[in-house]
């Protein structure tokens, strides 16, 4: 896969989360200001949440003007915005300055007080790229094709827009896009996010999830890092897989388990495989022996997600009754395996799901 370069369409000034920490301090420094102040600017924007250099008042007045003339904090504008009736999951569409539009979300899991695992976890799943080229037949932001990769402070700005209002403790790669083929903006995302003098999140708080660029797998397994992986099989044979993933066919499902069984070993973390459940195409039991079949000894964890239609397709949902067939059979074969419920189907909180009724949206208007 081939790294589209980024598209920041303003050159004169550079958005700040384009630099990493250290070319940033190396900025700074030769522009005569203390090292020290590098940190300083993170913190007002990551911990005080200021959108302006001006408001950063405890810097001297001729360094906010530096920073002024040489940077731009976030790329993004809030565009749409839908909510679920309790507020537990909120996806925002966001125009960049290209006019192309991504799509983030926000899952929140208030505390039960009832319980002493209550849970405090803010999770948002972040775009990688504007579109997708891996083209998944159930996925609407693959029906719209790739536009372009997403520059550093792009998918940085994401998680910025949300933490200006709640902690964010959890980030997931798996948004618009494939984060593996925008590879080097997302390391550097990561690093972002995980780096004590920026977001300072868990590296165990992220998890990148691909449709499996084995290549990318295995750099990703030599980056030393605490992350999770999900790789989307979604098929137990090559055969189906090929219809559900046009652009896996150089891809076998059992390089994909080879491939995820060395990064648990190079890393120490749990692989997830996902596999969208869709009604008559990917649901019956012998798929699911087949699948248990070929995990049933690898010590990786399945996650089955029953499909969240999208208005356009003819593609449904199992029913109930199939889906816990499907994950029995996993679980008696003794392959660790979880239901995922999509939060906010209610919503379009599937990828690309929120874009493309904003398309039509447009469409209807003209
Ligand atoms: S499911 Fe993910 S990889 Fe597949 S087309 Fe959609 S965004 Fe791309």
């Amino acid at each position: 896969m081939i790294n589209i370069p980024s598209n920041n369409t303003k050159k004169s000034k550079k958005y700040i989360f384009d630099y990493n920490f250290n070319e940033l301090e190396e900025k700074i420094v030769e522009n005569g200001y203390e090292k020290f102040r590098t940190t300083q600017v993170i913190q007002w924007i990551v911990n005080r949440n200021v959108s302006t250099f001006d408001e950063m008042h405890n810097l001297p007045e001729q360094f906010r003007t530096f920073l002024s003339s040489e940077f731009k904090i976030t790329a993004l504008k809030s565009n749409a915005k839908q909510s679920t009736d309790d507020t537990s999951t909120t996806k925002i569409l966001f125009s960049l300055e290209d006019g192309e539009n991504i799509e983030t979300v926000q899952m929140k899991y208030d505390p039960d007080s009832d319980s002493e695992k209550s849970s405090h976890r803010t999770t948002i799943c972040i775009s990688t790229q504007a579109g997708c080229a891996m083209q998944c037949i159930f996925c609407a932001t693959g029906l719209q094709g790739l536009k372009r990769n997403l520059s550093t402070s792009e998918i940085i700005g994401q998680v910025l827009h949300f933490s200006k209002t709640r902690k964010i403790t959890n980030v997931v790669f798996m948004g618009m896009g494939e984060p593996l083929a925008n590879y080097d903006n997302t390391i550097k995302s990561i690093k972002w996010l995980t780096e004590k003098n920026g977001f300072n999140l868990r590296q165990r708080g992220i998890t990148v999830s691909t449709v499996g660029l084995v290549d990318k797998i295995k750099q990703l397994a030599q980056e030393k890092l605490q992350i999770g992986l999900t790789i989307s099989l979604h098929s137990p044979n090559n055969e189906l897989r090929k219809v559900l993933v046009p652009t896996s066919v150089k891809t076998t499902i059992e390089e994909l388990i080879d491939t995820g069984k060395k990064y648990q070993e190079a890393t120490g973390r749990r692989v997830t495989f996902a596999y969208a459940l869709l009604e008559g195409i990917n649901d019956h039991e012998d798929h699911a022996l087949e699948l248990a079949l070929k995990l049933k000894h690898t010590a990786t964890h399945v996650n089955l997600i029953p499909y969240n239609p999208i208005s356009a397709e003819k593609l449904k949902r199992p029913s109930m009754n199939k889906i816990n067939r499907f994950a029995k059979i996993l679980k008696d074969h003794g392959v660790n395996t979880t239901v995922r419920y999509e939060r906010g189907t209610e919503i379009s909180a599937a990828c690309g799901q929120l874009n493309t009724s904003n398309l039509n949206r447009q469409e209807n208007i003209i």
